[in-house]
């Protein structure tokens, strides 16, 4: 496994992200996703944690297979892990069973409070940790990790202002190796975000997160939920398409243009939102020039 901070040096890198399924027929699904997604030499493979550390068990496993099938190609994974709804010790807990499984990337995430407390593992004693830069400082004290963050370049939907939400987000990336971004559509919001970083003295690369639109429901849903903008030419054009394949084509065009665009604009690296699907995230990071490689 390499150090995503390494992997940035050398970069541009690309990256996918999965989700650890509920049911054998997702597990098969997500199997098949891996093994094509794999083919085109993504320098890493992310996991996601759900919401108060329900797939706890199952977002390890997941990143245990991706090392072990993996690793061997040249694939580094990395564990999402949300902190709101842990203690301190059983986020100590974790951070033991990933020393254990050598793992030495890690994004730190507050999560959002699950909707009632019997959602809790911890059954609802109140948890210690109510941001991700928490974690990222009991995390640092405790291991010796590249540590990322997520960033929210059109802001956070619960920030108290603009102002606030920056200043946040500053503090937060600079105890960071590194960053992710929510997904977006337009390349301006990045550009904009990684300068006010910088006239604040803050270096940290951002990768920039992609979700190729193919499904305007969901799509819509998700903006609505991270406050980004769903581009209404790019609404429009998806409903008119006439089926699914049509559709899927938009979206491989419009993420590849936008990939395109946060390369030129500097971006570190790209990591493609994938739902666990593989053939959207597998043409854009063709037309973006990492190829399959069938052998
Ligand atoms: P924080 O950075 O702690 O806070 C979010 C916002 O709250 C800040 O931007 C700011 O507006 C406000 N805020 C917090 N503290 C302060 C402060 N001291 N002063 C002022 N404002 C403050 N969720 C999951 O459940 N599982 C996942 O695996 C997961 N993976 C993700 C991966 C990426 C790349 C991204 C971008 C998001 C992911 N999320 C995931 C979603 C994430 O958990 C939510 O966006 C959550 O609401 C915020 O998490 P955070 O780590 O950005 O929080």
């Amino acid at each position: 496994m390499a150090r995503i901070t390494h992997l940035l040096d050398a970069g541009p890198t690309l990256s996918f992200e999965f989700s650890a399924p509920r049911d054998e027929a997702g597990a098969e699904r997500l199997r098949q996703t891996l093994a094509r997604l794999s083919q085109h030499r993504p320098q890493f493979m992310s996991v996601t944690y759900g919401a108060g550390g329900t797939t706890r068990g199952p977002t390890r496993d997941w990143v245990s297979a991706i090392r072990d099938e993996y690793g061997p190609l040249g694939v580094s994974e990395m564990p999402h892990l949300t902190c709101v709804a842990h203690t301190p010790d059983e986020v100590a807990q974790i951070i033991d069973e990933y020393r254990q499984d050598g793992i030495e990337n890690i994004l730190a995430l507050r999560g959002d409070q699950p909707q009632s407390n019997s959602q809790l593992p911890h059954s609802g004693r109140l948890p210690a940790f109510e941001t991700a830069a928490q974690l990222v400082q009991y995390i640092r004290k405790r291991a010796d990790w590249d540590i990322g963050v997520a960033a929210h370049p059109e802001g956070h939907p619960m920030a108290a202002s603009v102002e606030a939400d920056l200043a946040h987000q500053t503090r937060k990336l600079a105890q960071a190796d590194f960053a992710i971004t929510q997904f977006g559509y337009r390349a301006e919001y990045y550009e904009q975000f990684v300068n006010q970083l910088d006239a604040r003295g803050v270096d940290t690369p951002v990768i920039a997160g992609i979700m190729p639109p193919t499904n305007v429901a969901g799509i819509e849903r998700m903006s609505a939920l991270n406050a980004t903008e769903f581009p209404t030419e790019v609404r429009e054009r998806l409903e008119r398409a006439s089926s699914p394949a049509e559709r899927r084509e938009i979206g491989v065009e419009v993420a590849s243009r936008l990939g395109r665009e946060l390369l030129e604009l500097g971006a570190p690296g790209l990591h493609i939102y994938t739902m666990n699907f593989a053939r959207a995230a597998s043409e854009v990071a063709s037309a973006l020039g990492w190829k399959a490689d069938q052998t």
